[in-house]
């Protein structure tokens, strides 16, 4: 028996936790598919999916089993061995894309961080070191490191950390003039987000990424696509890419892949692997037992028919019901995005105010996101349920009618 625990409360937070975030006031102690209990025992609608994680709901009986058995066999060993999960894991990941070869780690982050040192790692192999300079667009969001903030293109998260790493430029995004004037015989890689996530969930148009793929040959830099939100079934297809029928050089992928559990994944071809050699890259953790099992089952259930037509169906659902309520109270009359992965484009009257919105909610028990100040996001579960999307909309409509009567 372990001892009893302490209790804490949200007051707690502002004492003891390094104030990068600012939670909500409840604190959530449980979740089931797409319910969540706080500690006074509230039942809250999870429209957020642990912003685009939680891609099979809360406690989904396949994980926990995968993440229970694997619990008690072998949690870590190292990379000085291979593990059954990792290689398992890699095989149907392998099968199901472009890729012949993955890397694990365990985060977007540091996914982003391997594929753009992999592909200055490649150019600087095959072409020389002037080739280093990578390209990315206004308003993407690819992490927090140093590397991947400075390669993001959201000065607020890379102004004031010291030197930045050198060679990189943004350009607008859906912008393919602009691309085309950046691009250079110096550039190793153009990084893009199939669709801006944390930016306002901004889908690429069709012409926009298909350029992108043709410059990138122009000038043999490698197009990277960030599906580090994207990915995993989230837009109705197991990765975004597959949508457009626009095939990336690297893709990394994180959120949903493990379904909750840390893991992040970076998917490339034979040929572009071979430039990581051994000791060139690394991690402790990446490709964990534990993590790799979790995905495993995650890849299992996501990568059906079933599944990923039943993400496109839920999504004409969302939008009919969220176009309703947001003309209803005037707040929006664009809903964008793809799969569950669902955007809000707040009206001139409600711009800037996403946070009141996404306050009215929760005292409706209501669980929903922001993407900028700009735009309400839903990331909900894969395989949530209707009663669950009703009951959601419902909740969203009270807080909507309180919100514009106040
Ligand atoms: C969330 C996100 C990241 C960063 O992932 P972390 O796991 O937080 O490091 C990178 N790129 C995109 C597109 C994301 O949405």
């Amino acid at each position: 028996m372990s001892a009893p625990h302490t209790p804490v409360e949200r007051a707690d937070f502002d004492q003891v936790i390094v104030p990068t975030f600012a939670p909500a006031a409840f604190i959530p102690v449980r979740g089931q598919g797409s319910r969540v209990w706080d500690q006074s025992g509230r039942e809250l609608i999870d429209f957020t999916g642990g912003i685009a994680v939680n891609v099979l709901g809360h406690a989904h009986p396949a994980l926990v089993a995968a993440l229970t058995e694997q619990a008690g066999k072998l949690w870590h060993i190292s990379n000085i061995f291979t593990n059954e999960p990792a290689l398992r894991l890699a095989k149907k990941l392998t099968a199901a894309t472009f890729a012949d070869r993955a890397f694990f780690c365990n985060s977007g982050a540091e996914a982003n961080e391997a594929a753009f040192k992999l592909a200055r790692r490649y150019a600087h192999d095959k072409f020389g070191p002037e080739k280093c300079e990578i390209i990315s667009a206004v308003n993407s969001f690819h992490g927090r490191t140093l590397f991947t903030v400075t390669v993001g293109g959201q000065p607020k998260y890379s102004d004031g950390f010291g030197p930045k790493i050198q060679g990189i430029s943004h350009v607008g995004y859906n912008d393919l003039d602009a691309l085309a004037a950046a691009i250079s015989d110096k550039t190793c890689a153009v990084v893009l987000e199939p669709i801006q996530g944390e930016s306002g969930v901004l889908p690429a148009d069709q012409a926009y990424l298909e350029g992108a793929r043709k410059l990138c040959d122009q000038h043999d830099a490698l197009l990277i696509l960030d599906e580090v939100q994207t990915g995993m079934g989230r837009t109705g297809e197991l990765f975004a890419y597959m949508n457009y029928g626009v095939t990336p050089d690297i893709l990394t992928n994180a959120k949903s892949l493990g379904g909750g559990f840390p893991i992040g994944m970076m998917l490339t071809t034979n040929e572009i692997a071979a430039h990581f050699s051994v000791g060139t890259h690394g991690t402790t953790y990446g490709g964990n037992p534990l993590a790799c099992a979790v995905a495993e089952a995650v890849v299992d259930i996501v990568n059906t028919p079933e599944v990923l037509s039943g993400v496109r169906d839920r999504h004409e659902r969302f939008k009919r019901g969220l176009l309703e309520i947001g003309q209803r109270y005037g707040l929006f009359d664009q809903v964008r995005g793809m799969g569950m992965l669902i955007g809000c484009v707040l009206n001139d009257a409600w711009k800037g105010r996403a946070r009141e919105i996404f306050d009215a909610a929760e005292r409706e028990a209501l669980m929903i996101l922001q993407a900028g100040p700009d735009v309400i996001r839903l990331a909900p579960s894969l395989i949530i349920e209707e009663a669950d999307i009703a009951e959601g909309l419902t909740r969203f409509d009270r807080a909507a009618a309180k919100l514009t009567q106040a």
